[in-house]
C-alpha cells in the first residue's frame, strides 16, 4: 500500500504552483480562536494527511482552504475560479433525504438550472459511478447504502465537479478495512492523474502512515512533511498529547500508543 500511493506521487513529476495558500492565519468561531498562526500551501501536488486528535482545528482548516470560512487574521489567496471539491464526514449527513444515488449526484453539480438532466448528463453520472464501483447503484434510494457506497457516492459527488482539489473530511472513518483500502488507492489514482488531495484523520497507522505528506494539527501546525520526518514521539506527543512509541515493521511506521484512558489512537 505505501509503495503503491508513493509512487503515483512520483508519477506526478512537475511542481505545481501552490493552488491556495495561508499566510499567518488565525481562525475560529465567533470570540474564540480555534487555529493560531497557520502558514500552510497546497497545490495539486499535494496528497496531504491533516493529522491531530479531536478537538484539533481539522475541520476548521478545510473549511478554510475550501472558502466557506474567513480568517480572523492573516492571509488567504487562491487561485482565481479555483474548483474545489469536498466531501464531508459519513455521520453528519441526513440519510432520510429523499433521493437516489443518481439524483444525489447529480444535485451536486455546480451553477445548475434546470430540474432534469440531459442525456450527457445522465451519461456522466453513469461515469462516475462506475470508475468508483458503484454503476449498479444508481437508482437505490441513499438510505439503502452501506457505508462504503456511501462514501463512493459523496466521492461521485464531489468528482462530478471536475476538481483541481479535493478536500475530504475523515473519508474512512466508519468504514471497514478493504473500504479504506479502496478509497486510499482511488484517492491516489486520482491524485495520480493530476488532483490535489487533503483529507482529515486521526488514525496513525491506517492513513496517515501510507500518504506521502503530513500535517500534524493541534490549534496549530505542530510540523510538516513525510510520515518518516513527523511521525516520531516527540511531534506525536505535541499533536496528541499522550506518549507513543514508533516501531518500524517491515518498512512500515507503526504507532504504538500505551493505552489507558488517554488512548486517542484507533
Ligand atoms: P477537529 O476536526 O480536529 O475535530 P474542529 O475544527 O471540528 O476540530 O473543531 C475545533 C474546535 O472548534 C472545537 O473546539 C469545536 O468545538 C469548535 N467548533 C467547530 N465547529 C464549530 C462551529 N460551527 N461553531 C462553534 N465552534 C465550532
Amino acid at each position: 500500500m505505501p509503495s503503491t500511493l508513493s509512487d503515483s506521487t512520483a508519477r506526478v513529476a512537475h511542481v505545481s504552483s501552490p493552488l491556495i495558500s495561508l499566510r499567518s492565519v488565525d481562525a475560529g468561531y465567533r470570540n474564540s480562536t480555534v487555529l493560531h498562526d497557520v502558514t500552510l500551501s497546497v497545490s495539486r501536488d499535494s496528497f496531504t494527511g491533516i493529522v491531530g486528535p479531536s478537538g484539533a482545528g481539522k475541520t476548521t482548516l478545510l473549511r478554510l482552504l475550501l472558502g466557506s470560512m474567513k480568517p480572523q487574521r492573516g492571509v488567504i489567496d487562491r487561485a482565481a475560479r479555483l474548483p474545489v471539491s469536498y466531501v464531508p464526514q459519513l455521520e453528519t449527513v441526513d440519510w432520510n433525504f429523499p433521493a437516489t444515488v443518481s439524483e444525489c449526484v447529480l444535485m451536486s453539480r455546480a451553477a445548475r438550472r434546470v430540474p432534469w438532466a440531459s442525456r450527457a448528463e445522465r451519461g456522466e453520472v453513469a461515469a462516475v459511478l462506475d470508475r468508483l464501483g458503484i454503476g449498479d447503484l444508481g437508482e437505490r434510494h441513499i438510505r439503502e447504502l452501506s457505508g462504503g457506497q456511501q462514501q463512493r457516492m459523496f466521492l461521485a459527488r464531489a468528482l462530478i465537479r471536475k476538481p483541481q482539489l479535493l478536500l475530504l473530511d475523515e473519508p474512512t472513518s466508519g468504514v471497514d478495512i478493504s473500504t479504506r483500502h479502496a478509497v486510499l488507492h482511488l484517492l491516489a489514482d486520482l491524485h495520480a492523474d493530476g488532483m490535489g488531495i487533503v483529507l482529515t484523520t486521526h488514525d496513525l497507522n491506517g492513513i496517515a502512515a501510507h500518504l506521502p505528506h503530513l500535517v500534524c494539527v493541534n490549534k496549530h501546525i505542530v510540523a510538516e512533511g513525510t510520515p518518516e520526518e513527523v511521525i516520531t514521539p516527540d511531534v506525536l506527543e505535541e499533536t496528541f498529547g499522550a506518549q507513543m512509541e514508533v516501531l518500524q515493521h517491515l518498512g512500515m511506521l507503526v504507532v504504538v500508543d500505551p493505552g489507558g484512558p488517554r488512548r486517542m489512537v484507533s
